[in-house]
């Protein structure tokens, strides 16, 4: 089975719920900036010394596949998530740039791959004038063409005969009559982050006209005209990137608050781990570019911070883990906002924060 998606957020629930039954490092999870190929040679000569023999074989199968994926597929960062055993091969590409990590697990890692799907939240762009209105779709950094609609709209110079006043009625009629195909066809595609794009009045005139629900989801009008759209694009993504860092503003103060009131909040790895693990995260915000070392037992699924050559609670050999990927991980399974932020207030706090639904 090949699959092969544009959007992190899609394929964010796939990856998430998939990991090995008999508990095997058999997941590869590999994200590869193109640029320096020693990378994945020196990696797996380490990983292979390390793993035991069925998965020393499964990492050599699963290895070709990618490599083979990697030949046909050249370019710049990948992540591939893979493996032989559990037929499961998933390769996405990214327009900016990954860290480069290769390793094995017996779930496929997402950290990464959350943090892109933050910052490159999905949007939908309605770019308009009165008879012509197409629907683009942003998602990881990727753009899309969802419908291209126009309308046989009277042109300006009124028909001999017709009097002023009844071609105006007609034109906005006819105008009106467009811009509710523009709204249907909207709200079949999304119900958050829009922005509204175009000359003049017919963007106010469009939100006038969307449902409450999608009015709400308006995140900006910007004033384009509708030929001269190069520079839209890199606007646009600079708008929902801010939104994305005001989101983590107001929930990092909010966490703040709870935190000082010994209220809904959690923070420092230990208890947030603890937290995530009891479903009781309803978001987490983690600092950017953070690990902490930590240790996972296979056998009783036992994860603590530091390390441990044995499983203290059932004596089983353990494997070294990332705590912040384990909790992202966890965070993700049990439904809760995932945020990465660099905010310095979360450097002192953190490296991750956690706002409660329960205590
Ligand atoms: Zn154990």
């Amino acid at each position: 089975m090949v699959f092969f998606m544009k959007s992190c957020d899609e394929s964010l629930p796939e990856l998430i719920g998939v990991y090995d039954k008999d508990n095997s490092n058999t997941f590869v999870s590999l994200y590869f900036d193109g640029s320096d190929d020693h990378f994945i040679a020196h990696r797996e000569k380490v990983i292979q010394c390390l793993l035991t023999q069925d998965e020393q074989k499964n990492f050599v199968k699963t290895m070709d596949t990618i490599q083979t994926y990697l030949k046909k597929n050249k370019g710049a960062n990948h992540a591939i998530f893979a493996s032989d055993k559990n037929h499961f091969f998933k390769a996405l590409s990214f327009p900016v740039a990954v860290k480069n990590s290769l390793s094995v697990d017996v779930s496929p890692y997402i950290h990464q791959i959350a943090e892109l799907a933050d910052e490159w939240q999905a949007y939908t762009m309605v770019l308009l004038n009165s008879n012509h209105a197409k629907i683009f779709s942003f998602s990881c950094g990727e753009l899309a063409v969802e419908e291209d609609l126009s309308a046989d709209i009277m042109n300006k110079h009124k028909k001999g005969g017709m009097s002023q006043a009844r071609f105006q009625r007609l034109r906005k009629g006819s105008i009106h009559a467009f811009l509710s195909e523009v709204v249907e066809a909207l709200s079949k595609i999304t119900t958050e982050n829009i922005i509204i794009a175009g000359p003049g009045e017919t963007k106010k005139q469009l939100s006038g006209m969307l449902p409450i629900q999608l009015q709400k989801a308006v995140i900006a009008e910007v004033d384009v005209a509708i030929d001269d759209a190069c520079g839209l694009v890199d606007e646009t993504r600079e708008i929902i990137k801010e939104k994305g860092k005001e989101e983590h503003r107001r929930l990092l103060e909010l966490i703040q608050s709870e935190i000082l009131r010994n209220g809904l909040a959690v923070y420092g790895v230990k208890e947030t781990l603890a937290a995530v693990k009891n479903g009781q995260v309803e978001a987490l915000l983690v600092q950017k570019d953070v690990k902490h070392r930590g240790w996972l037992c296979e056998g009783c699924q036992l994860i603590e911070e530091g390390s441990s050559l044995l499983c203290p609670s059932c004596g089983k050999r353990t494997s070294e883990v990332d705590i912040i990927e384990e909790i992202v991980k966890i965070a993700k399974r049990t439904g809760a906002i995932v945020g990465f932020s660099q905010d310095e207030r979360l450097q002192k706090i953190g490296p991750v924060v956690g706002l409660l639904r329960f205590k």
